[in-house]
């Protein structure tokens, strides 16, 4: 049994403010350890639960924020910038179950730690099929493509709730309760592992139950941007259709080719993003 985990890294229990999870801050190397930490409960809470292989997407920031040798179960690592499939690279119809490790809550919607949805200094909401995504309903489009289902994430409260509207009966491993973007009640450390492990091991014993991410196709993405500039942008790729001054929308059929549209847009408007 094969488990894919994209692991980002606003979720970890105690991280809110950026200082902790950028390179160059300067208590980095003591969250990206927290979060090195979680990721492996995730890993050994499914391998109790018969998973064997394991491959881990590091898809936060320069995407190199992990330990290669000091991943669980021989964990493959996937790591490093320019990955056409971003936080989904790497997943294929071989996999049989797709973990969100350390993730956070959409740039709209309550407030979460940390929010933001792929640019916080370019997009003020998406909405997938109408409803507001953050990062794991749009990520659960390539999970769809590949027909596997995701059923596994780690983060805050109000991130927990967001991914239930794309990936029901998901479970999560709530590690803290935002009180503002950057404040937030975590568990302690070791507290916050044991609730990942647990979760993980029945996520994996309840995997013939899970259902693929439930959305609609074709499905619409629509993305209110912060400022007209950037909706202006966006239309420059093919099939994108303005909306409103700010909002752009796109449609398609395939799931993994709607998703690699929208890193598109993310990639070209961080060029003008202030
Ligand atoms: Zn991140």
């Amino acid at each position: 049994m094969k488990v894919f985990i994209s692991s980002d890294m606003e979720g970890t229990a105690g991280v809110v403010d950026w200082d902790q999870c950028r390179p160059s801050g300067s208590d980095y190397d003591h969250y990206r350890e927290l979060l090195l930490q979680e990721v492996n409960a995730a890993i050994e809470g499914a391998a109790a639960a018969g998973a064997r292989e394991f491959l881990v997407n590091d898809s936060h920031s320069t995407m190199s924020n992990l330990r290669p040798d000091r991943l669980a179960r021989r964990a493959r690592y996937l790591s490093g910038r320019h990955k056409p499939l971003y936080m989904m690279q790497g997943l294929d119809t071989s996999f049989d179950a797709v973990f969100f490790v350390s993730y956070h809550g959409s740039m709209s919607g309550a407030p979460a730690a940390l929010s933001h949805t792929y640019n916080p200094r370019a997009i003020a909401e998406v909405r997938l099929n109408g409803i507001p995504a953050g990062e794991s309903g749009i990520n659960a489009l390539v999970a769809l493509g590949h027909r596997v289902p995701v059923v596994l994430i780690t983060g805050d409260d109000v991130t927990a709730a967001q991914a239930e509207s794309f990936c029901p009966g998901i479970r999560a491993a709530v590690v803290k309760h935002s009180v503002s973007r950057f404040a937030a009640d975590s568990l302690h450390p070791e507290q916050a592992r044991e609730v990942i492990t647990q979760s993980a091991a029945d996520a994996v014993r309840q995997l013939a139950d899970a259902p693929l991410p439930a959305i609609a196709l074709p499905a619409t993405l629509t993305v209110r941007f912060r400022n007209a500039d950037l909706a202006e942008m966006a239309t420059f790729i093919t099939g994108v259709v303005r909306e409103d001054e700010l909002t752009i929308r796109l449609r398609d059929d395939d799931p993994v080719r709607l998703y690699r549209t929208f890193v598109t847009i993310v990639l070209l408007t961080r060029g003008i993003a202030e």
